[in-house]
C-alpha cells in the first residue's frame, strides 16, 4: 500500500512536471515574438473618434480625435482609429495585423509623407486575400519612394472595441510569423482531428460515456480551431467575420461543457459526492447555455454577457478542479490518471482568463495557447485511455484465466486429480448428448473397491489414500477418446465406454477389474493382500439419461457384491454376470 502510494506520488509529480514544461514551451512564444512589434491599443498610441455610419463619409481631420476615454455608441455606427507612423526608412515595407473580432466592414487608410493615400478594405463574409491561419488579417502598406506618415482604420458596426487586438510590424517579421504560426496550427489541428475520430470509435467500441465526451471535447476544439485560425474560409470563404467570430464563441464555451462532462464522468461515481457531481455538470452545461446569447448577442449587451461567461468559466475550472481532487484523495485511479491531462488545457484557459495573452504567442495570444493545449492534453488523454484500457484487458485476462484455473480444479478431486462427482456428471451429461446425436452405444462402469475398509483398518488411513490414488492412476490409462473416469466418492469410481455394447464392452469391464487388481501395490500393502473392485455395469446399447445409467449400474453393483465381490455384473436386457477370475498380480 506504502510502495503503491509512493508510486502514484512519483508518476503524479512527473506528470505535473511535464504540465508545468508544457505550459512553459507555450508562453516560450511570447519574447521571442515581440521584438519589432507594435501593438496599438487607445491612448498607446490610438485616437478614436465615433461618427454615424455614413458609406461615403470622409476621414474626419486630426484635431477630432481624441486619445483617452472609451469610445462610445460606435456598435451602431463607424469607429476611427487614427495614429502616426514613427517615420521609418523609405522602402521599409509595413505590415498592419488586425485580429479578428466582429464588424460589418474595416477600412485601412495609409497616409504617406507626400500626401498619397492608399485604401484597403474587408468586409463581413469577405475577406479577400487579407485573411491569414492564425486569426489575423494583414494588410501590406505598400512599399514606395516616401515613408508612411499615418494610419487610420475604420471599423463599421464594430461589436467591442476591447476585442479589438492589432500589430504594426516589419513586413518580413509579419512573413516570419506567417511561416511559423501556419504549421504549429497545422500540426494541432491534425491532432485534434486524429483525437477525435480515435476517442469517438474506441467511445462506440467500449462503450464508456466519458471517452464519448472527450471524442466530443476535442471535435468541438477541432472545428473551433479551424474556424478561429480562418483555415475553414478556405472552403467557406461567406463566414469571414462576424459569423465566424460568433461560432467560435459558442463552440469554445460547447468545448468547456464538453470537457466538463469527460472529466467528471470519467471519475468513479462512488469516489464523488452526488451534490458536487450533479453541480458540476450544471455548471459546465450553464456555460454553454451563456455561450449560445454570448455567441449572438449584438452591441454593448455583449460586455456584461462576456463577464458572466467569464466568471461561469472560472466557476468551472474550480469545480472541475474540486472534484479531481476530491476523487483523487479518494484512491481513484481515473482521477490520477486523467487529472493531469486536463491539467494543462484547464491551466492554460485560467491563465488566458487572467494574463494578457493578446499580441503574444506569434500573434495567435490566447486562442493558440488553448488550441496547442488542447491538442497536447487530447493526445495525453488518449495514450492514458488507451494505456487503462490495456491494463484492464489483462487484468481481465488474467482474472479469466484464474477463475477457469479455478472451475477446472472445482471439478477435479483432490486426492486423485480425477473428475469428481460434479465434473463427472456434466462430463457424462456432454457425452451422452454427443452419443446420442451421433447414435453411439454408451456404457458405465459403477466400480467399487472391495472391503476397503479393511486396508485403512489395518494400514491406516494413509495407505488408503495411497492405494486410491494407484486405482486412479490405472484408471487415467483408460481414459482417451472412448473413456472417462471419474471418482464418484469415498472408493467409488467410475467410468463411461462410448462405441462399446455388448460382448466388447463386457470384456472391456472385465479388463478393467483385472487391471486395477494387477496394478502394483508394492510397498503400501503385503502379497497376500489383493486389491480386488466389484464392478456394475449399465448397458443400455443405445444412449439414455444419466440417472438411469448410474441406477442400474448401481444395481448391478449390489449383484456383484452379493456374488461374492471381485467381478463384473451386468445390468442389461439379459442380466449376466461374468465369473470371477484370479487377480493376477502385475
Ligand atoms: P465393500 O466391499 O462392501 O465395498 O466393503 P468396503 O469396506 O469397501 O465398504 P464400506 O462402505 O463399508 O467402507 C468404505 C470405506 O472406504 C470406509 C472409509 O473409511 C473408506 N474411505 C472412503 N473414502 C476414503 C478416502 O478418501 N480415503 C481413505 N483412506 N479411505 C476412504
Ligand atoms: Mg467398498
Ligand atoms: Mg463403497
Amino acid at each position: 500500500m506504502g510502495m503503491l502510494g509512493h508510486q502514484s506520488g512519483r508518476r503524479g509529480i512527473r506528470g505535473l512536471a511535464g504540465a508545468v514544461i508544457a505550459i512553459f514551451l507555450l508562453c516560450g512564444f511570447a519574447p521571442f515574438a515581440h521584438g519589432a512589434v507594435d501593438s496599438l491599443k487607445i491612448g498607446a498610441p490610438l485616437c478614436y473618434v465615433v461618427t454615424p455610419e455614413d458609406p461615403g463619409a470622409e476621414m474626419p481631420s486630426p484635431a477630432d480625435y481624441r486619445c483617452h476615454g472609451r469610445p462610445r455608441g460606435y456598435q451602431a455606427g463607424t469607429l476611427w482609429l487614427h495614429m502616426p507612423v514613427q517615420a521609418r526608412s523609405a522602402g521599409d515595407d509595413l505590415a498592419l495585423l488586425v485580429h479578428l473580432t466582429r464588424f460589418d466592414r474595416l477600412t485601412i487608410f495609409s497616409t504617406y509623407a507626400d500626401g498619397a493615400v492608399r485604401t484597403f478594405g474587408v468586409a463581413r463574409g469577405d475577406f479577400g486575400t487579407h485573411w491569414r491561419d492564425g486569426g489575423q488579417i494583414v494588410f501590406r502598406l505598400p512599399d514606395r519612394d516616401v515613408p508612411v506618415a499615418s494610419l487610420t482604420m475604420r471599423f463599421d458596426r464594430l461589436a467591442s472595441h476591447d476585442l479589438l487586438r492589432a500589430r504594426l510590424m516589419p513586413g518580413s517579421e509579419a512573413d516570419r510569423e506567417g511561416t511559423l504560426v501556419g504549421p504549429l496550427i497545422g500540426g494541432a489541428l491534425t491532432l485534434l482531428l486524429l483525437g477525435t475520430i480515435y476517442n469517438l470509435s474506441l467511445a462506440h467500441g467500449v462503450r464508456r460515456q466519458f471517452i464519448a465526451w472527450h471524442g466530443a471535447w476535442a471535435a468541438c476544439v477541432f472545428i473551433w480551431g479551424l474556424i478561429w485560425s480562418q483555415l475553414a474560409l478556405l472552403v467557406v470563404p461567406g463566414i469571414a467575420g462576424t459569423l465566424s467570430s460568433q461560432i467560435c464563441t459558442f463552440l469554445s464555451t460547447l468545448a468547456i461543457a464538453c470537457a466538463t462532462a469527460s472529466a467528471v464522468t470519467s471519475l468513479e461515481r462512488s469516489l464523488l459526492p452526488r451534490a458536487l457531481r450533479i453541480g458540476v455538470l450544471l455548471l459546465g452545461a450553464a456555460v454553454a447555455l451563456v455561450g449560445l446569447p454570448a455567441a449572438f448577442a449584438v452591441g454593448p449587451a455583449i460586455e456584461p454577457i462576456g463577464q458572466i461567461l467569464g466568471v461561469l468559466i472560472i466557476a468551472d475550472l474550480l469545480a472541475v478542479t474540486a472534484a479531481i481532487v476530491t476523487a483523487w484523495r479518494r484512491g481513484s485511479v481515473e482521477a490520477r490518471d486523467f487529472a493531469l491531462a486536463w491539467a494543462v488545457p484547464m491551466a492554460t484557459l485560467g491563465a488566458t482568463q487572467l494574463l494578457d495573452l493578446n499580441d503574444r504567442l506569434l500573434g495567435g495570444g490566447a486562442q493558440i495557447a488553448v488550441l496547442m493545449a488542447s491538442a497536447f492534453q487530447t493526445i495525453w488523454l488518449s495514450f492514458a485511455i488507451t494505456r487503462r484500457l490495456a491494463r484492464l484487458r489483462i487484468e481481465r485476462d488474467a482474472a479469466q484465466a484464474a477463475q477457469a484455473e479455478l472451475d477446472e480444479l472445482a471439478r477435479r478431486d483432490s486426492l486423485t486429480g480425477l473428475l469428481n462427482r460434479r465434473g463427472f456428471i456434466a462430463a457424462a451429461g456432454e457425452a451422452l448428448a454427443l452419443a446420442e446425436r451421433e447414435n453411439i452405444a454408451f456404457g458405465l462402469l459403477l466400480i467399487d473397491v472391495d472391503r476397503f475398509k479393511a486396508v485403512n483398518d489395518h494400514f491406516g488411513h494413509d495407505v488408503g489414500d495411497r492405494v486410491l490414488r494407484r486405482i486412479a492412476d490405472r484408471l487415467r490409462q483408460w481414459e482417451g477418446d472412448i473413456c472417462t473416469a471419474g471418482r464418484l466418492g469415498g472408493e467409488e469410481f467410475v467410468l463411461i465406454v462410448r462405441g462399446l455394447a455388448g460382448r466388447p464392452l463386457a470384456e472391456f469391464a472385465d479388463r478393467v477389474r483385472i487391471g486395477i487388481a494387477g496394478q502394483g501395490y508394492d510397498g503400501l500393502l503385503p502379497a497376500d493382500m489383493p486389491v480386488t473392485v466389484s464392478i456394475g455395469l449399465a448397458d443400455t446399447g443405445a444412449a439414455t439419461s444419466f440417472p438411469l445409467l448410474y441406477r442400474l449400474a448401481d444395481e448391478a453393483l449390489y449383484e456383484a457384491k452379493r456374488g461374492g465381490r471381485n467381478r463384473v455384473v451386468i445390468h442389461a436386457s439379459g442380466r449376466t454376470a461374468l465369473p470371477p477370475r484370479p487377480a493376477r498380480r502385475a
